[in-house]
């Protein structure tokens, strides 16, 4: 069979040639070496072979069918760029398509990537004929896309070499600057690792057990990444080279553990089981760090043969053991791939290609999840990003203005979590208070996390300077004062100042607006307490009634003491009709009096006490509302800049999409009842809106 598919590819790239200008024969014939290296099944080599076939030649599918049967057909299919019926409205989407195309094909047969992956490697090997343009693209393409995949399926060979070819393109000064080091330092280093060899081979021999050792230096892509992530140089690296002990059984590499912490003093910290918990690509071994001759660490690990195996050749020695018809390891391999017979589980659920992919979850790379820009532009993020982590790593700005997202032009909630092959857009507004202090519980990246943390000291200083200085007048406006009392005040108010080492009143301004100092105790320091008696009498009916600290602006008859806080359900503003329900050790919640949970309030009636509004108190309400509408495009942006229009600050958005209804939740900052029944009048307005409703604010500040 294999010769056969070696005749017919002969024949059908007959004419052709490769841009080194050898015959094309040359590449599938490379790809099939590949291929076999790894130890595929005959079919799959045979694919190799026929891999370009169907998108470079004339020949048919139905002609390769016909000589090769459906099996290899498949495979050569799933290995070929897309073909797709209708065109592309742009380049970028094209390559998005065959990326999930690749993964849909992986998922119904993973020899198609091993033979995609070798197809690569190839071309890589070759990528110094290609023209000058497409080989930063082909190479970063293969370091972020290729290289992962060969990570997740275990198969290191490829992956070294698909990283280290790349980055010899990407980088080639890093790249030759690394070589010349290791050549520098590599004698030196040899001569000391051999020396830890011998040692552990005369003490191997003692306790007669059977075991390989390796030295061998780390490659240079992950000495690469060691050098910029610890910002140091080649010469500082000490565990350079790692020296590799294969044995027969488990209970062997255990032993030897024991021998080589006898020998040589581990590094705490440092020992790793990956035999009794394997790494999600199947790979097991030992790891240890001891402290090696001459007192540098060495980096010792330990595994049975069956497990070097399978941490040179990955999912690619299923295929061994499969025909070995060795039962027992097959077992073990099906166990560890769960995860792709639960692809293969969906696929068959799942009824279009379409289908397939959104709810596919590629779980690809181990620590990080590539996505798209609407453009086709590939963000890398870290597992568990979501879409504000995205904004942030697009602009600082973008991501302070957003006010929302969408993932495959679906609405999702910012705290989403992205997946790999995701297209990701992010809806801003310029009317948007930026980010709260919510969005830190959200964002996972430290690059996001920084930049909101960034906004929000800057936005509180002006927010707290502002809040404490209207708290620090209203609260002495209620002393009328002599002009002699002026004069001590104001002098007590400047040693106030000096003791707390506040240089200008703005200082003064945001302690007190932060609550470090509270207005109480700083009135108390300033005015002198003759003056305070003397007013505490006029002012006692008022204080009985206004309750301090709380800053909401209600009034309860009767009670003081208590804290107030605006109920979250119903978010009552300035001008409705609200009562107070007495909570249990939290103080009184203000609710509206058509709160939805008014009934089972009032089943506590006796904890139901009047309340009113204090008109003098000028601040914005946060207030919930709700905008139900069939959807369609745009209808978010139209709504978000209809109450930018009408000058209303948006605290958040958050939209769902039920079929073709859309609810879209925000939070606003509004004056008064009445400016908010003109907002719901504008709103109404916008196209297909269905109702405009009132709403709570649970879960989305
Ligand atoms: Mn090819």
């Amino acid at each position: 069979m294999i010769e056969k598919a070696y005749r017919f590819s002969l024949e059908a790239h007959q004419g052709q040639s490769r841009l080194s200008g050898e015959p094309y024969i040359i590449h599938p014939v490379a790809v099939a070496h590949i291929v076999a290296d790894l130890r595929m099944d005959d079919s799959t080599i045979a694919a190799a072979l026929l891999h370009d076939v169907l998108e470079d030649t004339p020949v048919k599918e139905q002609v390769l069918e016909s000589q090769f049967g459906k099996e290899i057909v498949l495979l050569v299919k799933g290995a070929t760029k897309l073909n797709v019926g209708f065109p592309f409205s742009s380049k970028e989407e094209e390559q998005i398509e065959n990326y999930r195309r690749l993964f849909i094909a992986m998922a119904e047969d993973i020899r198609v990537i091993i033979i995609k992956l070798a197809d690569r490697l190839h071309n890589m090997r070759t990528l110094k004929y290609q023209y000058r343009d497409k080989k930063e693209v082909i190479a970063r393409e293969t370091l972020e896309i290729f290289a992962p995949i060969a990570n997740r399926l275990g198969i290191a060979m490829i992956q070294t070499e698909l990283e280290n070819l790349s980055l010899f393109f990407l980088d080639p000064e890093s790249f030759l600057s690394i070589q010349r080091g290791i050549e520098r330092i590599k004698d030196q280093r040899e001569k000391q690792i051999q020396e830890a060899e011998m040692k552990l081979v005369n003490r191997l021999k003692q306790t007669n057990i059977d075991a390989d050792i390796q030295s061998r230096f780390k490659n240079i892509y992950s000495i690469y990444l060691k050098i910029n992530r610890q910002n140091v140089s080649l010469e500082d690296l000490h565990d350079l080279i790692a020296l590799r002990v294969i044995t027969k059984t488990v209970e062997e590499c255990y032993a030897i553990l024991g021998l080589v912490h006898s020998l040589w003093v581990p590094v705490a910290g440092r020992f790793k089981d990956y035999i009794a918990l394997p790494k999600s690509n199947m790979y097991q071994s030992l790891h240890t760090t001891v402290i090696g001759p001459e007192g540098s660490p060495m980096e010792i690990q330990i595994r049975t043969r069956d497990m070097h195996h399978v941490a040179e050749y990955g999912i690619a020695a299923h295929w061994r053991y499969k025909e070995g018809k060795s039962g027992d390891v097959g077992d073990a391999f099906n166990d560890r791939m769960a995860w792709l017979r639960q692809i293969l589980e969906w696929q068959q659920d799942l009824r279009t290609t379409h289908e397939f992919v959104e709810s596919l979850k590629i779980d690809l790379f181990d620590d990080e999840v590539y996505v798209f820009t609407p453009r086709g532009d590939l963000k890398k993020l870290p597992r568990g990003s979501n879409p504000l982590d995205f904004a942030f790593l697009i602009h600082t700005e973008v991501g302070n203005s957003c006010i929302g997202a969408r993932v495959n032009k679906q609405i999702v909630p910012l705290d989403y979590e992205l997946k790999s092959g995701e297209i990701v857009e992010i809806i801003t507004s310029r009317s948007s208070t930026g980010p709260s202090i919510d969005w830190l519980r959200i964002a996972k990246t430290p690059a996001a996390r920084n930049k909101i943390r960034a906004f929000l000291r800057k936005k509180n200083r002006d927010e707290n300077r502002e809040k404490g200085k209207s708290y620090m007048e209203r609260e002495l406006k209620k002393f009328t004062l002599t002009t002699e009392e002026q004069t001590v005040v104001n002098s007590n108010i400047t040693k106030f100042m000096e003791a707390n080492n506040y240089k200008i009143f703005d200082d003064l301004y945001v302690s007190i607006g932060e609550g470090r100092n509270t207005i109480r105790q700083f009135i108390n320091k300033v005015v002198p307490y003759d003056i305070r008696k003397r007013f505490q009498r006029k002012n006692k009916v008022i204080s009985q009634h206004v309750l301090s600290g709380t800053g909401e602006g209600v009034i309860i008859q009767g009670v003081t003491g208590l804290a107030v806080k605006l109920a979250r359900c119903c978010t009552p503003v300035l001008g409705d009709k609200i009562i107070g329900f007495v909570t249990l050790g939290k103080g009184i919640t203000i609710h509206r009096q058509d709160c939805q949970n008014m009934e089972r309030l009032t089943q506590n009636g006796d904890r139901l006490v009047e309340a009113g509004w204090d008109e003098s108190y000028g601040q914005l309400y946060e207030a919930g509302l709700v905008v139900e509408a069939l959807d369609r495009p745009k209808f978010l942006a139209d709504v978000t800049n209809t109450v930018a229009n009408f000058g209303v600050a948006i605290r958040s958005v958050h939209a769902h999409l039920m079929g073709n209804d859309a609810r879209i939740y925000l939070v606003i900052s509004v004056k008064n009842k009445e400016e908010m029944e003109n907002l719901f009048r504008e709103l109404r307005k916008v196209p297909n809106v269905k109702r405009v409703r009132r709403g709570g604010v649970f879960g989305l500040r």
